[in-house]
């Protein structure tokens, strides 16, 4: 007999009651250090105060009206976005798939409208996660998420991640875009470099490609920056975001710039729930909490004291543990054992982590983690490999 939820999940025998800060509590009242954060989107923990205020003063006056009408909230959060980014307008929608089919959306129609209707294809790395719609699938490309799925939406060209010289000979007439993860998230926290993030921006404007970013895990805060590109120095035509940006309330944006957005125009896109008010009240208290003096500094703080501490944990299980890897507080260990025995010794011992590819094991802390929770992580992690080993 098939489950009331459809079975599409591996899930974990475990249901949260609530939350506090860091911590999740589960039904019977075990307390778990959560560095999980539900796949990067709790950015400022459970129960955040600051956003707990916002949303139950939106539910008290408006939910929902729809995009027929000015939504203020979106004007307002849109205003933020791009006095902090490159950005010069922004798409609201609901999910970090979602976000990313508005990002292929963009590109396809600015060289629609600027008379190239036959640049329609897009070049997208080797390892990539872009959602589980059609046509993010398609982008991402992994095997086991397509199979079954035929046929597959044709437009993306796929090259190694890294490779600078492959993505140049993968350009033709028909090229568009460039799409890439600043970091792989799902692919196993696997970081460009600067110089290949700075290279696909001089290819893009060598061939007049849109650059495209996928930072719907990267972004919001994650690596210490609000978006992730920041650190090279360079900056996207458009860009996808989700996870962290509404704390945990479902939420996504694109942000482009107006040559890229040139071709949007009314009734090109649409998202029925998209921005709606609830989001953007609770979208524009999470921007109060990660563009505070000093806030972004204490992410990078953090990120260099679990990194350091990671390194140290490798170096006393160097059986089971092969590297550390990521940015701020996206971080990953590639394990020698199955990742997901990892995940799982560290739940028993009251640690939640994220399994992702690569045999890695994802460690993406609330941002408002503080030095005695990664100390707690730490040793949790310690016991966890020494019952592993054993
Ligand atoms: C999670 C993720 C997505 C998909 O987001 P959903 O909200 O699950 O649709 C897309 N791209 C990246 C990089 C992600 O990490």
């Amino acid at each position: 007999m098939i489950p009331a939820v459809m079975p599409t999940y591996a899930r974990a025998d475990i249901a949260f009651e609530r939350g506090e800060g860091v911590y999740l509590y589960a039904a019977g009242g075990r307390r778990y250090l959560d560095f999980g954060a539900g796949v990067a989107v709790n950015s400022l923990g459970h129960a955040h105060p600051h956003l707990v205020a916002a949303l139950k003063a939106q539910a008290e006056t408006l939910w929902h009206c729809s995009n027929l009408y000015r939504v203020t909230g979106q004007e307002k959060v849109a205003r933020r976005l791009i006095e902090h980014s490159f950005a010069e307008t922004v798409f609201f929608c609901n999910s970090g798939a979602e976000a990313m089919e508005g990002v292929i959306k963009v590109i396809r129609k600015y060289h629609h409208a600027a008379g190239n209707p036959e640049r329609n294809r897009i070049i997208v790395a080797e390892g990539a996660f872009h959602g589980r719609t059609l046509a993010t699938l398609a982008a991402g490309g992994q095997e086991k998420h397509l199979k079954g799925f035929d046929p597959v939406m044709g437009g993306f060209d796929r090259v190694a991640f890294g490779n600078l010289n492959e993505l140049r000979n993968a350009i033709g007439a028909a090229t568009a875009g460039i799409l890439v993860e600043p970091i792989q998230g799902e692919g196993g926290i696997r970081p460009a470099s600067m110089e290949y993030l700075r290279g696909l921006r001089a290819v893009a404007d060598e061939f007049g490609l849109l650059l495209a970013f996928d930072e719907v895990q990267t972004g919001n805060g994650r690596t210490g920056k609000l978006f992730a590109h920041e650190w090279a120095g360079i900056a996207p035509d458009v860009m996808g975001t989700a996870k962290g940006l509404g704390g945990g309330f479902p939420v996504g944006a694109v942000l482009a710039t107006a040559k890229a957005a040139s071709g949007m125009t009314a009734g090109t896109h649409g998202s029925t729930f998209g921005g709606n008010p609830l989001a953007m009240a609770v979208v524009d208290a999470v921007l109060d909490v990660l563009l505070a003096d000093g806030f972004l500094d204490q992410v990078q703080e953090m990120g260099r004291l679990l990194w350091q501490e990671l390194g140290k944990l490798a170096a006393r299980h160097p059986a089971l543990i092969e590297e550390r890897r990521g940015a701020g507080l996206m971080l990953g260990l590639k394990c020698r054992v199955p990742n997901a025995d990892l995940v799982k010794a560290a739940m028993d011992e009251g640690l939640l982590l994220v399994a992702a590819g690569d045999n890695t094991v994802r460690l993406v802390p609330p941002l408002i983690v503080e030095a005695p929770h990664i100390a707690e992580a730490i040793s949790i992690l310690d016991r966890s490999l020494a019952r592993l080993a054993a």
